[in-house]
Parts: structure tokens; sequence; C-alpha cells
């Protein structure tokens, strides 16, 4: 399918002669200046429309009136709280434009409903705001919302509104609400000294599939396609952030999307506890032999690469033994305890200390090089 202009191009010499295709529509228009304003909320329009047959977008339970008004209406009642959360995503910040456009639209809201599964709520509704340049509106537009819709049908999201506009890069931005019982979400300031540190899953594999895609080894191997999935397809740990939710395990949680040592830092610092880690009980990523001369290193990777969209989680030490080793499949590792003394500090086995600096994802940071976190 050819790529169609969404906007119209500014105004030619004559603009009552200019033909611009039109989207969703089988005839060409005329678009003299002096109605041009009238088009292009119409090509909008239509793009809104495009969205909303893509993307689950049904009003109906709270959702009293969702796309295509000036605004939605909830109707919130019952017992339980809702929490929201919003997040940008940027082409050359988060994302580049060589990326498959599905994987961006799935990324982009696995991404920001990881923040939901951190609370340990259900996520409900989502609202997207998307600035895209006109070449992106054919083909990669449907591509991207194909990707969008997969996410959303799998966290059980429905789109309850947002924004289209022209911008010369892809930007997105996405709101996220979500429910939960009242008083049982489950925030960054809970941890106590004596808690145990928990985390979900392996950490640096996400790093560690955007590098096998930056060297262009994606394509070879299932166990490769295997590693990469972390980084084009991440999965909020949604049943796993309700379930220590709705357990009460969990005295505090934060998903990893910045890096273990710069997530443990927010987790700490809004706790008011510092934290010790053992070493030897990260769960790093598993190189395959045959790949160990890229020579990267697991436990960099682990403690300060993002995207991993795991927990990091406290449990209360009399209730850890609760904590099964696996949930769903997902393997939980008891990591380290928290402590009194507002510090970070990696033990190894054999005794040695030494100080954890939060050298995760930090977009006002400048890297060697100038490389961000995602890319
Ligand atoms: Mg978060």
């Amino acid at each position: 399918m050819r790529s169609q202009p969404l906007f119209l191009v500014q105004n030619g010499p004559n603009p009552s002669t200019q033909f611009v295709p039109y989207p969703n529509y089988d005839h060409y228009e005329s678009i003299p200046g002096g109605i041009r304003t009238t088009v292009l909320m119409a090509r909008e329009r239509s793009l809104v429309k495009r969205v909303g047959q893509k993307v689950p977008s049904r009003a109906g339970g709270e959702l009293r009136v969702g796309i295509g008004d000036d605004a939605a209406v909830l109707r919130l009642r019952g017992a339980n709280d809702w929490v929201v959360t919003t997040d940008a995503f940027l082409e050359g910040v988060h994302f580049l434009a060589a990326h498959p456009p599905r994987m961006i639209g799935y990324k982009a809201l696995a991404r920001a409903t990881s923040d939901i599964a951190a609370m340990g709520a259900l996520p409900r509704y989502f609202f997207l705001n998307l600035a895209i340049p006109t070449s992106r509106a054919g083909n990669w537009l449907d591509e991207f919302l194909r990707g969008m819709a997969q996410a959303a049908v799998r966290f059980g999201l429905v789109l309850a509104g947002g924004d289209t506009t022209k911008y010369p890069r892809i930007a997105l931005n996405l709101t996220v609400l979500g429910e939960v019982k009242a008083g049982r979400a489950v925030l960054r300031s809970g941890a106590r000294p004596g808690d145990l540190i928990g985390v979900s899953g392996r950490l640096g594999e996400a790093e560690f599939g955007l590098r096998l895609f930056q060297q262009g080894l994606h394509k070879r191997r299932k166990e490769v396609r295997n590693l990469l999935r972390k980084h084009l397809r991440p999965e909020p740990r949604l049943a796993l952030g309700q379930w220590l939710a709705g357990t009460g395990l969990a005295s505090a949680m934060i998903d990893i999307s910045d890096g273990l040592s710069t997530d443990l830092a927010h987790l700490c610092e809004a706790s008011g506890v510092g934290a010790q880690i053992w070493v030897e009980k990260i769960p790093a990523v598993r190189i395959p032999a045959e790949l160990q001369r890229l020579r990267m290193d697991p436990l960099r990777m682990a403690l300060d690469c993002g995207d991993d969209y795991e927990l990091l989680f406290t449990v209360p030490r009399r209730r850890a033994p609760r904590l099964p080793k696996r949930f769903r499949g997902i393997p939980l590792t008891i990591i380290g305890e928290v402590c009194r003394e507002k510090t970070l500090s990696l033990l190894e086995l054999r005794g040695r200390s030494r100080p954890l600096h939060p050298r995760g994802w930090d977009p006002f940071r400048k890297r060697p090089g100038g490389r961000t976190n995602s890319f």
C-alpha cells in the first residue's frame, strides 16, 4: 500500500488548484485556501477514526464517553482506587525510526502499562497522544496501530481518548489508568529496614537484545530471537504486581525501567532507607557461549541498563517464606535487604562491600558516544 499524506502541504502558488489524496476516501479533494482549515480538521478526524477502528476503544462501564468527543467521561465509583500514569516515547530518545513500527506500538503501551503493574493495579483505560510526520501516515501507521492493538488486548486496555498531530519526528505520549482495591496500591515508599528485596525475571536481557539488534544479529538463531523479545516486546508483570499487592506481600514496589541501580535508588529514597545487594544473587542475563565473543558484562547490564520492565519489590522478612521461587513461570529472586543506613552497597560472597552508584538511564546525563539508554 502506498503511503498517503495525511495533511495538506503548504499552499502552492495557486492554492485553488492544489489536489491532495484524501485518506480513507476514494476521491481527490480540491483544497482552495479558504476552506483548508475545514479539510485539515476532516483529515485529523479521519485519522482519529482510523485509530479508533484499529485499537480497542468501545465505551462502556465506567467509560461513559470515549473517543470522539472533547473529553472522555469516566464515572468512577465503588471501593477501588484509580492509578494514573503518563509516559513519553520519542523517536531518537526511546526508539529509532528504523525499529519495526509494530514493535514501537506494542512497546509504547507496554512500558506505560508497566507503571500500572508496579502499583499492583489492573489496567483499564488509556489515552494516546500521537504526533507523526506525513510520511508515516500510511503503512507505518497501520503497523504501529496493529502493535498497539495487540498490547491493548493483551493488557485489557481500552483507548478512551487522545490527540493526533503532525510533527517532523515520531512522538508519543501515553496516559494509562488502572484500578486497584482501595488502599492496596503498592507504593515506592513502603520499604522498612530488615525487609528483603526481591526481583522478577532476568535483568539486562533488554539491553542484550538491543545490542543484538544494533549489530544485526537478530535474525540468526532461535535463542537470539528469544533474547531479542525482551527488547522488542517487553511484558509488564501485571499478574505478578496484582498478586504481590493483593496478598500484601510487597511493602514497596517499582518497575525496573531505568536499571536496577537507579530504580533501587528511587525506591530507597522514597522509603527513606538504604539497601545492601548481594552480587552473586542478581539474576543477570545469560549470554550464550557462542556470543561470549561480544564481550558484554552481564552484571553491568543487569545493574545499569534499563528497559527490562521487571518488578523490584520489598517483602517484610516474616512474610518472605510465602514468596514462591517462580510466579507463573517468572523467576522471583531475593537479592538483598533493606537497611537503615541510607546508602546503597554491593556485597560479595567473600564479604567485600562496595558502594552501588545509580548509573542507569538518565536522559539528561551524557553517555560516552552520546548513546542514550534505550539506543
Ligand atoms: Mg515506573
